[in-house]
């Protein structure tokens, strides 16, 4: 580990042509319009799309930064919330870039949580049929998740994500200074994608999560290590065809449905997700080898960051099945479900039957 005020080394996304680099650590926005100088010489105009929350906060430093590297930046605001990721919203935001004079050698830096992500990596696919973009990831969730892997796109009214393309950033800027603005909620929410990669992928992360939870962790190191588990798992698997990308799963079936029979926004998706994990960690004790003791485990991490594992009152076993029984990873009544082994090494199953899934959903009202 480097000392504390040395930079973290960037995590290398190795996908051929597409590679990219993922810049972690502290006080990186001052120094973004050179890194993006560095990676993008011969383009200067740029949208820097943000969202009405973390635009005043963050958007000043950031357009200064590029101007001072030579760049033109225009600033791009839509309101903050899941709403903005919209058709309509795209719409907007691609007239602005016209309006701003954008072209095919501008690009665009996407600045904000991963709707902010999601929506401009989006406009940035299909402007002009394409133009190269950098993330600037400011939430937890964003920052171990979203930015990396090139999966763009808006929801439509009746179904999430259902738009969309896969476009992979030419460079993405993760400033650990952000994350002090963020509420509680929202950070503890970014914990249950933490903890589901430590569950798929890393158990000894286990121990690092729980020093962040009581104030003496390495935040950039953890926040680092996810980075690159995400990475590991994207460049094995880019357009999710081989099953490995899948395993970014472990926790969402049930933690999806959830979400939507809650109503969305009343969960947020980390903490619909922790009832989620919850659920494929017993199943895994069910139909697979999980042991009890490590069950258990799972819960204190969530447990630490105030991540629901209950499920509410008022959320009904049969319309959250129906719900489930619409994800496209259901056939004849059976389900590619992930499951855990043990902690830290994840797979897909076929053994899982739609009364385990009830079982499951009982065991999260206890
Ligand atoms: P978000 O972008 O809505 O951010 C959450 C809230 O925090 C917003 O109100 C935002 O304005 C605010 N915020 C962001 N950064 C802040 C900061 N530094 N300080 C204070 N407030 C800040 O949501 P999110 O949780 O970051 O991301 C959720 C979205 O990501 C969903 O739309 C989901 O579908 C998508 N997602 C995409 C992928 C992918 O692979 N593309 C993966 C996971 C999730
Ligand atoms: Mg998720």
């Amino acid at each position: 580990m480097p000392p504390p005020d040395q930079p973290a080394s960037p995590v290398f996304v190795n996908l051929g042509p597409r590679s990219y680099l993922v810049q972690v650590g502290r006080g990186l926005l001052k120094t973004l319009g050179e890194e993006v100088n560095s990676k993008l010489p011969d383009r200067t105009s740029c949208a820097v799309i943000t969202d009405s929350t973390v635009g005043p906060l963050y958007a000043e430093t950031v357009l200064q930064s590029l101007r001072e590297a030579g760049k033109k930046p225009h600033l791009i605001t839509v309101p903050a919330g899941e709403a903005s990721k919209s058709l309509a919203k795209s719409e907007w935001v691609l007239s602005e870039m016209v309006t701003a004079g954008l072209d095919r050698k501008s690009f665009v830096v996407a600045l904000g949580g991963g709707v902010i992500g999601d929506l401009a990596g989006f406009c940035a696919a299909v402007y002009q049929r394409g133009i190269p973009y950098v993330q600037v990831p400011t939430t937890v969730l964003s920052q171990v998740d979203s930015s990396v892997g090139g999966k763009t796109g808006v929801n439509l009214p009746n179904a999430k994500n259902m738009v969309g393309c896969f476009h992979q950033p030419v460079h993405v800027i993760a400033d650990l200074d952000t994350l002090g603005s963020l509420p509680a909620r929202e950070w503890n929410e970014g914990f249950a994608e933490i903890i589901k990669h430590a569950c798929i992928r890393d158990a000894s992360m286990l121990q690092a999560i729980e020093d962040v939870a009581a104030g003496k962790g390495d935040i950039v190191d953890l926040i680092r290590r996810n980075i690159a588990i995400k990475a590991a798992v994207v460049e094995a698997d880019e357009h999710e065809t081989l099953g490995i990308r899948a395993l970014l799963n472990f926790g969402h079936t049930l933690g999806h449905a959830i979400e939507a029979a809650a109503g969305y926004g009343r969960l947020l998706h980390g903490e619909a997700i922790s009832l989620g994990l919850r659920a494929a960690a017993w199943l895994s004790t069910q139909v697979g080898d999980l042991t009890s003791a490590e069950y258990e485990r799972i819960l204190a991490l969530l447990k630490l960051y105030d991540l629901p594992l209950r499920l509410p009152d008022d959320l009904d076993t049969e319309e959250l099945m129906r719900i489930t029984r619409t994800d496209k990873k259901f056939e004849n009544g059976k389900i590619r479900f992930v499951l855990l082994r043990k902690i830290g090494d994840a797979y897909v199953s076929k053994d899982v039957l739609e009364g385990h899934l009830k079982q499951a959903l009982e065991e999260l009202r206890k």
